[in-house]
């Protein structure tokens, strides 16, 4: 079984409908796939309509969270969810409060590039999201069309990383109460790349145990922002916390070079994630 855990579509910030995500998810061999769009479920229908036969859609999320604000500086951080009641109302309006304010965030970080003479305008960026939860991967592409960088990955080095002036922060959910609530909604939570050094500082295994006190299930250790000795560190720390070990491509269509499957999960790691969770069943064609 060839089981990739962490996929994004149109629905946020992939380049592929959730439809042709999971068409092409069968065409890569995979036998699961789990679709974890940032802070939305919108794509989870369309795929499930979708479903080629052979394949098993893992209705899922990428949920923006947050490390504590009483430690010194909160490092954003990303928590997936697995097989949660969409309709879980607390969950859907916090996810609702996330895609919202990344609306206003994206408006003022293209304000801060076009006050720098930089040719990028809401409107684009928007059609660019086409409906879905908006990103920088977003702005970065209208940044490409513009001509300014080649890929949307030099649009991140050069303008859009944390640390750039053009940078805006957004609303994230404080980490803890994002494991309780997936919890709470039937889901399974999975800290995702929790090592993505390239994207900013990473949390302490202190904050990773506290992750595994307020009911985390698993790490994502096989990941492609992870070195070797990364994932040596958290297969240690998954043993010591009793956590399950996922892998995933992350992929992201033409946003990102990884490929589906790049990275993929143990069948019996799979199938300890799907007994855990209550609020929704894997989708088979
Ligand atoms: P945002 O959610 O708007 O803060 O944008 C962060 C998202 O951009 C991440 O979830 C990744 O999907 C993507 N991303 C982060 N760093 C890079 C990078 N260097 N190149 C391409 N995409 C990136
Ligand atoms: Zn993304
Ligand atoms: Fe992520
Ligand atoms: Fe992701």
């Amino acid at each position: 079984m060839r089981i990739d855990l962490h996929t994004h579509s149109t629905a946020s910030d992939g380049t592929e409908p959730p439809a042709d995500l999971v068409v092409a998810a069968r065409a890569a061999g995979l036998d699961v796939v789990a679709l974890t769009d940032h802070d939305t479920t919108a794509g989870w229908g369309p795929a499930a309509a979708a479903l080629p036969a052979g394949l098993t859609l893992v209705a899922g999320v990428e949920l923006s969270c947050v490390t504590a604000t009483a430690r010194e500086q909160p490092i954003p951080l990303h928590v997936l969810g697995y097989l949660f009641d969409p309709r879980h109302e607390d969950f859907l309006a916090e996810r609702r409060r996330l895609r919202e304010s990344r609306v206003s965030r994206a408006r003022l970080m293209v304000d801060r590039l076009a006050a720098a003479g930089l040719p990028v305008g809401w409107d684009r960026v928007h059609e660019q999201a086409a409906g879905g939860t908006v990103g920088r991967p977003h702005i970065g592409r209208v940044l490409v069309e513009a001509g300014v960088v080649r890929s949307v990955e030099e649009a991140f080095s050069r303008y859009l990383h944390s640390g750039s002036p053009y940078y805006v922060a957004k609303a994230e959910t404080e980490v803890t109460a994002a494991v309780r609530l997936i919890r709470t909604a039937g889901g399974v939570p999975v800290f995702a790349h929790p090592l993505a050094r390239r994207r900013g500082r990473v949390v302490t295994d202190e904050v990773i145990a506290e992750m595994a006190a307020a009911g985390l299930a698993g790490l994502e250790v096989d990941h492609p922002d992870h070195d070797e000795a990364d994932r040596a560190h958290l297969r240690g720390l998954a043993a010591e916390l009793g956590l399950l070990v996922t892998g995933s491509s992350d992929y992201h269509g033409a946003n990102k070079a990884i490929r589906l499957g790049a990275y993929r999960t143990e069948p019996a790691v799979y199938e300890a994630l799907v007994a855990q969770a209550s609020g929704a069943h894997p989708i088979a064609a």
